[in-house]
C-alpha cells in the first residue's frame, strides 16, 4: 500500500513540474539537453533499420519517403523532444529540492547563530547576577558573624538560622559562577601533591553537625598511609564536599556513609557510598547533566540546584580522571572517581588547561 501512495506523490510531483517553465528552459535546466541527447539515437536507429530492410540507398529523399510511408517514425522522431520534457521535469524536481535544502540549511545556520547568541547572553547574565549577588550576601554574612558575639542566646539562635541560609545562598552563587566559568572555558585546575586523608577528615569535621542532626554513621575507611595524589586541593575539597554532602542529603536517618579507596597502578580510586534513597536506573546517566535532579517537582524535599555533580565531573575531567555512579533505588548509591598518584619527577603544569 505504501508504494501506491509513493507512486501517487511522485506522479503529482511530475505533473506539477510539467507546468513549470524551468522544465523547458534549455539554458537553465541542463537536464533538458541531456534528454535531447538521450532521445536522438531513437529515430536514427529505427529509421536506419527501416531503410536497411527496405534495401534502398540511405539518401535524404529515400529517408523522407520512408518516413511518409511509415508514419510511426514521426513518433520516433519526436523522441528527443519527449525525452527532453521528461528529463526536464526531473531536473525541475531536483532543482526545487536542492533549493529547499539550501533554504533549510541557511535557516538552520541562522537559528543556530541566534541560539548561540542567546546562550552567550544567558552566560553573561548568569555571571553578572552571580557577581552582584555574592558581595551583598558576603556582607550580610560578615554582619551576622559580628552580631552573634553581642546578642542574647535566644537572638543568637535566630542569627544562626540566618547564617545557614546565607551560607546556602553563597554556595548556590558559587556553583553558578563555576558553571559560567566552565561554559566560557575558563575553569582551571592547579595541581600539586594532596593528602586526601587529611582533606576528607577536615570535610567530615566540617559536616559533623549535619551528620549528627540526621543521626548518620560515617565510616572513613581510607588507610593511614595513603599515597599523595596529584590534584588541585581546593577543587578536590569541592568534589568530596559535594559527594559527601549529597550522601548526607539523600540518606535517611540511621543510614550509613562510607568513604574508601583502591589503588590501581599509578591511579587511586576514591568512593563515597551511602545507604540512601538511591537513583532509578533510567535517571543514572543524566545526573551529571547541568541542573538535572531526579526529583525536580515543586514537592521535592531536598535543596540544591542540580549543578554539584556537573561541576564535580568537570573537575575530575580536568584532572584527566573519570567519575562514575552506581546505584540501586531504595538501597543506596556509590560515586567513585580516579586521580593520579603524585609523582615527584613529574610537573603538574600540564593539567592546568581547560
Ligand atoms: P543537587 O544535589 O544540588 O540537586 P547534584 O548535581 O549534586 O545536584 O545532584 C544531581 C541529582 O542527582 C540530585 O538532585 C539527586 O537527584 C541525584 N543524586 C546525587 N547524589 C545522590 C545520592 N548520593 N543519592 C541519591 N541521589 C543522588
Amino acid at each position: 500500500m505504501n508504494w501506491l501512495i509513493r507512486l501517487g506523490s511522485i506522479s503529482r510531483e511530475f505533473l506539477r513540474a510539467l507546468g513549470r517553465g524551468h522544465t523547458y528552459n534549455v539554458f537553465k535546466n541542463s537536464y533538458v539537453i541531456f534528454g535531447i541527447l538521450w532521445g536522438i539515437p531513437v529515430p536514427i536507429v529505427t529509421i536506419g533499420i527501416g531503410i536497411y530492410f527496405s534495401g534502398v540507398a540511405p539518401t535524404v529523399s529515400n529517408i523522407i519517403s520512408h518516413v511518409i510511408s511509415y508514419p510511426i517514425h514521426i513518433f520516433f522522431l519526436l523522441h528527443p523532444v519527449l525525452f527532453a520534457v521528461v528529463f526536464g521535469a526531473m531536473g525541475t524536481i531536483r532543482d526545487e529540492k536542492e533549493r529547499q535544502r539550501l533554504e533549510f540549511e541557511s535557516n538552520l545556520i541562522k537559528t543556530n547563530e541566534e541560539l548561540k547568541k542567546l546562550d552567550e547572553l544567558k552566560d553573561s547574565f548568569v555571571s553578572m547576577v552571580s557577581h552582584e549577588l555574592l558581595s551583598p550576601v558576603t556582607t550580610i554574612q560578615g554582619y551576622i558573624t559580628f552580631l552573634k558575639g553581642v546578642v542574647t542566646e535566644e537572638q543568637r539562635e535566630s542569627l544562626e538560622i540566618a547564617e545557614e541560609e546565607a551560607d546556602h545562598l553563597i554556595n548556590l552563587v558559587e556553583e553558578l559562577m563555576d558553571l559560567s566559568k566552565i561554559e566560557a572555558g575558563e575553569f582551571e585546575v592547579n595541581p600539586g601533591p594532596v593528602d586526601i586523608g587529611n582533606v576528607v577528615n577536615r570535610i567530615i569535621n566540617r559536616l559533623k553537625p549535619a551528620i549528627e542532626e540526621k543521626v548518620l554513621v560515617i565510616e572513613n575507611r581510607l588507610p593511614q598511609e595513603l599515597p599523595a595524589v596529584l590534584a588541585d586541593e581546593k577543587r578536590i575539597i569541592q568534589v568530596f564536599t559535594n559527594l559527601i554532602g549529597n550522601a548526607i542529603k539523600f540518606t535517611p536517618s540511621g543510614g550509613k556513609i562510607s568513604i574508601y579507596s583502591k589503588e590501581m597502578g599509578n591511579k587511586l580510586i576514591f568512593c563515597v557510598e551511602d545507604t540512601g534513597i538511591g537513583i532509578p536506573k533510567e535517571n543514572l546517566n543524566r545526573i551529571f547533566d547541568r541542573f538535572y535532579q531526579v526529583d525536580s517537582t515543586s514537592r521535592r524535599r531536598y535543596g540544591g540546584c542540580g549543578l554539584g555533580l556537573t561541576i564535580t565531573k568537570r573537575i575530575i575531567e580536568l584532572h584527566k580522571g573519570r567519575i562514575w555512579a552506581e546505584s540501586e533505588e531504595g538501597r543506596g548509591s556509590r560515586f567513585c572517581f580516579e586521580l593520579e598518584r603524585y609523582d615527584k619527577t613529574r610537573r603538574g603544569a600540564e593539567y592546568s588547561t581547560v
